[in-house]
């Protein structure tokens, strides 16, 4: 048995809807630029832009229905929802174990300072608390099409998308994930969010959701 110095950190983990079983999260990686609509209020041009890849750590998450301490270092931070998928091992599902629904929190102040700098976005993204997911479904329990992915500030609805708005599909980003990384069980995959993006505040509530997955809600204090 290994000896270590001290005792090491718990697994990351999310509960999987419909059992007392934990799915253990590995590595989150995220896509950027990956509907149009939110390309151009970003100020890009989407017929230029190419969707890209960035990571948070795994220790990020937040499970549903968490407080979350507002986040220091910055005055503008925005909520993006997303759907997630859940990497499982290849002989189940063709790899696709489930889905969710996260946020993909951003110190917006801190990723435009990054990006006029030519700087990494770690600060911006990968800050902690800064990936709330739901609970994760499994694959055989979700149907995706024609869903559409919501969230609501407040109760007020905020951002609405068809997921077939997204550039690069579910497929196609596990394609280029596997060409490039190595994307394993346990691995998250942010798939970007669509337009209406905006900022958050002491006491406010997002709550987002997709057909036939399980919602995520978080309020800020
Ligand atoms: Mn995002």
């Amino acid at each position: 048995m290994t000896k270590y110095a001290f005792k090491p950190h718990d697994p990351v983990s999310l509960p999987i809807a419909g059992t007392d079983e934990r799915f253990p999260v590995r590595r989150i990686y995220c896509i950027g630029k990956n509907y149009a609509d939110h390309v151009v209020e970003m100020g890009g041009d989407a017929t230029r832009s190419e969707p890209i890849f960035f990571t948070k750590a795994a220790e990020t998450i937040v499970q549903s229905g968490a407080d979350i301490p507002f986040p220091p270092n910055t005055s503008d931070l925005h909520y993006e929802v997303e759907l997630v998928v859940a990497i499982g091992p290849d002989d189940i599902n063709g790899g696709i174990f489930g889905y969710g629904v996260g946020i993909d929190l951003t110190r917006r102040d801190l990723q435009s300072v990054a990006k006029s700098k030519g700087g990494p976005w770690d600060r911006a993204k990968s800050f902690h608390r800064s990936a709330p997911c739901s609970a994760v479904t499994p694959a055989e329990n979700v149907n995706l099409d024609g869903a559409r992915i919501v969230l609501r500030k407040n109760g007020d609805l905020v951002q609405a998308s068809p997921l077939a708005n997204m550039i690069w599909n579910v497929e196609e980003i596990i394609e280029r994930l596997r060409e490039d990384m190595d994307l394993q069980a346990g691995d998250l995959i942010y798939t970007g969010t669509p337009a209406g993006v905006g900022p958050v505040r002491v006491g406010d509530e997002l709550s987002g959701g997709v057909e036939s997955l399980e919602r995520i809600t978080v309020r800020f204090v």
